[in-house]
């Protein structure tokens, strides 16, 4: 029997709205809010980004997972993998009842009829859903509207014949999903994680070149058959939704103006197709931290959100350029005032910092990932106010204006 799938939520929005508050809302950070984005408490002043935390997506995400528990209390309910990548917010599901798939190979065979999966923020591939309605289980998808409009593009550029070259990490389960969406159009893609990548695809483009050195490169990276002499000659572009936006309007150009060197301006349109599918919550983080880089006198920065997260890691990128930068996974991570464990800037490990926060008065400015919940960034605020010496308990500091 075919899938139920559920789309647009279970209709349980009203009763679940309170245990959500109650999971990820800070009055803290709303009070902060509320008084200009700023905060101080001793000899601290934090300044927040106009823009940080949970995404519209993954706000989506979490409220339908706790709806499905609501309207499924007795059905095994699973997560094909993280909903979103927070592990504070996956721990809270597992503490609701809530299964995760496992990766083993046979996974998806050992689902029942009567289990309910819930499908994550950023989708999955389409052979993983056909095997999922092959199974006959009740699927409550939240893809979010984004990484849609992302796939719609794909399929466009596949039944045009273009390949998709999308700008992404070849690893995260969006750009797998993504580039899935090709593959099941009949057409083809290759992805590109960054500037340098890109030259390389950019220089095959121009001048051809050692395609088995292009194919050991990319690889990992490419459709089954993917061949550059011939899947390079049309292209449209693409990309995972939270890469940095700057980055990707660059790779964007690079082709367009090697597409445009190999062809001619006759045949660009032809050749070479772009649409906007930069994800707007991405893009509005990633504005509100160089606005506050810009405009606010900050010391240091504080990044908080999953060490697999992909939006936050370029969130830190971004702050990492200008000011000392600690990418925290949770405010655990701030151990006292002498010592931080963080992941820095295009490191792959947590690392232990001594004397990382400085004498006298301080000013950091804070942002967090989409998939970071405000009681994070709430607790981390008061771990600082204790390092800084206004001791637990003490009513929340007032606002500075700025
Ligand atoms: S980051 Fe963007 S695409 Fe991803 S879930 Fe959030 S709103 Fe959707």
């Amino acid at each position: 029997m075919p899938s139920l799938i559920f789309r647009k939520g279970l209709d349980l929005k009203q009763a679940v709205a309170d245990r959500l508050a109650a999971s990820y809302h800070s009055d803290l950070v709303a009070r902060i809010k509320n008084d200009d984005f700023a905060h101080r408490a001793g000899r601290l002043t934090v300044h927040l980004a106009r823009e940080f935390g949970f995404c519209y997506g993954v706000d989506r995400a979490v409220d339908y997972a706790y709806q499905t528990r609501e309207r499924f209390p007795s059905r095994r309910v699973l997560l094909t993998g993280e909903i979103i990548h927070n592990p504070h917010v996956n721990d809270q599901l597992r503490s609701m009842g809530i299964e995760f798939l496992g990766t083993e190979p046979d996974a998806i065979d050992r689902l029942h009829a009567d289990d309910v999966v819930i499908l994550p923020a950023f989708g999955v591939s389409v052979a993983m859903l056909q095997q999922l309605d092959a199974r006959g289980c009740t699927l409550v998808d939240t893809t979010c509207g984004s990484v849609l409009n992302v796939w719609k593009n794909v399929r466009r550029y596949a039944d045009g014949g273009h390949t998709s070259i999308i700008h992404g990490k070849v690893w995260h389960e969006e750009t797998q999903a993504t580039a899935s969406q090709a593959v099941a159009c009949g057409g083809r893609y290759l992805v590109v994680l960054d500037r340098e990548q890109t030259l390389m695809v950019c220089e095959f483009i121009r001048r051809g070149g050692d395609r088995d050195a292009f194919m050991r490169r990319f690889s990992s990276a490419a459709s089954p058959d993917f061949a550059p002499e011939r899947d390079l000659e049309r292209i449209g572009l693409a990309n995972q939704t939270t890469m940095l936006m700057s980055e990707s309007l660059e790779i964007g150009e690079l082709l367009k103006t090697a597409m445009l060197d190999r062809y001619g301006e006759s045949e660009l349109a032809h050749r070479f197709q772009a649409f906007d599918t930069i994800c707007s919550a991405t893009q509005d983080r990633q504005d509100a931290v160089v606005a506050l880089l810009r405009d606010k006198p900050i010391d240091l920065m504080l990044v908080i959100g999953g060490y697999n997260s992909s939006n936050t890691c370029n969130l830190a990128r971004i702050c990492g350029e200008s000011r000392p930068t600690f990418h925290i996974a949770d405010p655990d991570c701030l151990v006292s005032a002498d010592e931080i464990r963080y992941r820095p800037v295009g490191s792959k490990a947590e690392e232990t910092c001594r004397g990382w926060l400085p004498p006298g008065p301080v000013a950091i400015g804070l942002t967090s990932g989409a998939s970071t919940p405000d009681n994070l960034v709430g607790a981390a605020i008061v771990r600082l106010n204790e390092f800084c010496g206004t001791p637990k308990g003490t009513p929340p500091a007032s606002a500075v204006h700025s």
